[in-house]
């Protein structure tokens, strides 16, 4: 299970899945989810298929830093 960093809730346990709920909530101008991609992903806005693949990257680094995403 994968939990969204930003608000905890419960996801698919698939990546695809977590940026999709970040693309959605974007949309919605969430100010927290948006800070975090800002912070992790990038300033510029992502098209749904270009911000699945910058998550997986993402994801892909940060489960080498130890503890950052204990869920991941
Ligand atoms: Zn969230």
């Amino acid at each position: 299970m994968t939990r969204c960093p930003v608000c905890m809730v419960q996801l698919n346990d698939t990546i695809a899945r977590l940026s999709d709920h970040f693309y959605a909530l974007q949309l919605k101008n969430d100010a927290d989810h948006i800070m975090w991609l800002n912070r992790y992903i990038g300033k510029q806005r992502f098209g749904q298929d270009e911000l699945e693949l910058k998550f997986e990257k993402f994801f892909r680094t940060a489960s080498l830093k130890k503890g950052l995403f204990p869920t991941l």
